[in-house]
């Protein structure tokens, strides 16, 4: 079913005809409110917050960020944003920072700014834990950085403070650790990573793309959180994102600089084209103020007190919920969770499939993020909760009781050797969008009507691949997703 009109109409349409398009559109997303899709979306359970956010969104819709002189507002709002983060991250309302679309964003500013402010090294590298975010890999795609990704602990999961000192050479540009890793919500030793770093007079990053926004909060709500922000000495960068226990709309995050020269590394400019000077702290360069106004809102509306609150509540939905798992036969929590993003395992003992269970949970209305096994760690589902996931425990630790019970009785799962031998076989350099369309539904893959939603066939069949293979896999698939070949 396609609701929208196919090109552009020849004369315009209405507002309310296009939202009903809009409507119909979306009617098959997952739901991004009601705590049936604990990844992607953050929730505040408070319209008025939503609201304020909205129409500050609006009111700034056209403002824009390229020239902050032109519009000055920008600047009062991103330094406002910047402060106050800064200031409950072990900073000041003085750290520089700069406000940016997303951590994907913040993280590839504080990967430039380290690289540019070592012009001396000809071929750069960054040293991260294998858990540490994709976002880092991407860096060092666009960037031209040599990642070094190192392995952690296999029981906490936790970044090697030892094996990363020992990986470092005189072209580390910039360590890395995580506050919480995005897979297992574990933190790793910042204090002794950023002080080896500092001893070689390398630059230390922390991401707390994830936590930076709600360790703070986590912290007075009793949680036991080890020091991972700028008050670390040798942390010389920090990423925070807004949009997400920031609770802002999407496109919203921070990166913050120990020192404004770092800052000015990751800044971009050019003077050397006959138009306007170019002076860029982001990618971006004409950008709307929206997602600033709209971050700035929902910072005014919760208030510190509403951060403390939702903090409180997400810390005992993730207790509640771990307990809760731990009762199940066959499921484990892997690692230790110190904030509130879990990773489900199979319990080694009694093993079901991961990939089954995501998709009984999914029949059943609630929505987990498969997590591939990578570098000797194992397959997971994901699950990030909340300050408005409190009252819906019950009902997922229910929902997982019986998607467990359900898959049980299949065993492990084993990876599909028919489809691994046919890939295998594939010419891919010879195989176009249209062909690779026509090849998914023979593997079992179907977009919308019935099976939509059953991914495990997928799931399995990556998870037994190996890394190159997931990833050709995964190109071509986006690229036939947005081709006329696949069924929409
Ligand atoms: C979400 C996340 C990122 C990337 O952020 P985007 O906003 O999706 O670009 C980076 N690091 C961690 C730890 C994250 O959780």
């Amino acid at each position: 079913m396609t609701a929208t009109h196919p090109g552009l109409p020849e004369t315009g349409r209405a507002a309310a005809d296009l939202l009903a398009d809009l409507a119909a559109l979306t009617a098959t997303d997952l739901p991004t409110r009601g705590e049936r899709v604990s990844a992607y979306v953050y929730d505040t359970g408070r319209p008025a917050v939503r609201q304020a956010a909205h129409e500050a969104y609006l009111a700034m819709l056209e403002v824009n960020g390229l020239d902050p002189t032109a519009f000055p507002s920008v600047v009062a709002l991103e330094r406002q944003v910047i402060g106050a983060t800064a200031t409950r991250l072990g900073g000041s309302d003085a750290t520089p920072g700069i406000f940016t679309s997303g951590g994907t964003e913040s993280i590839m500013l504080a990967v430039k700014a380290a690289r540019d402010a070592r012009p001396d090294i000809a071929e750069p590298e960054i040293v991260i834990p294998i858990t540490a975010h994709a976002a880092f890999h991407k860096a060092g795609n666009y960037l031209r950085v040599r990642v070094i990704a190192v392995p952690v602990d296999p029981t906490t999961f936790k970044a090697d403070p030892e094996a990363m000192a020992a990986a470092c050479t005189d072209a580390t540009v910039l360590v890395v650790a995580s506050a919480p890793s995005y897979a297992h919500g574990v933190i790793d030793p910042v204090e002794r990573i950023a002080a080896d770093a500092a001893a070689r007079g390398i630059p230390c990053h922390v991401d707390a793309c994830v936590g930076g926004y709600l360790l703070p909060w986590l912290a007075e709500a009793g949680a036991d959180v080890p020091p991972f922000d700028l008050s670390v000495a040798g942390v010389t960068s920090l990423t925070a994102d807004l949009h997400k226990y920031g609770y802002a709309p999407k496109g919203a995050s921070v990166v913050l600089f120990r020192d404004e020269a770092m800052r000015r590394s990751a800044y971009f400019v050019c003077a050397s084209w006959p138009g306007y000077p170019v002076v860029n702290s982001t990618v971006q360069s004409s950008k709307g103020a929206g997602p600033l106004a709209g971050a700035w809102a929902t910072m005014q509306a919760l208030g510190a007190e509403g951060y403390r609150e939702l903090g409180r509540s997400t810390l005992s939905a993730t207790r509640r919920l771990i307990a809760g798992v731990e009762a199940i036969d066959g499921l484990i929590v892997l690692g230790k969770p110190e904030t509130a993003l879990i990773a489900l395992g199979a319990d080694p003992a009694s093993p079901l499939d991961p990939w089954a269970l995501a998709d009984e949970s999914r029949s059943r209305g609630f929505f987990l993020q498969p997590q591939l096994s990578a570098a000797g760690l194992p397959a997971s589902l994901h699950l990030t909760l909340t300050g408005a996931s409190e009252q819906g425990i019950d009902e997922i630790v229910a929902v997982l009781r019986a998607s467990a019970d359900a898959v049980r009785p299949l065993g492990p799962g084993t990876p599909p050797a028919d489809l691994i031998a046919l890939i295998q076989e594939l010419d891919f350099s010879t195989l176009d969008d249209a062909g690779f369309a026509a090849l998914l539904p023979m593997a079992g893959i179907e977009l919308g009507g019935e099976s939509s939603g059953r991914m495990a066939g997928v799931n399995r069949l990556l998870d037994a691949l190996p890394v190159e293979g997931r990833e050709l896999l995964v190109n071509r698939f986006l690229s036939a997703l947005y081709s006329p070949y696949l069924g929409h």
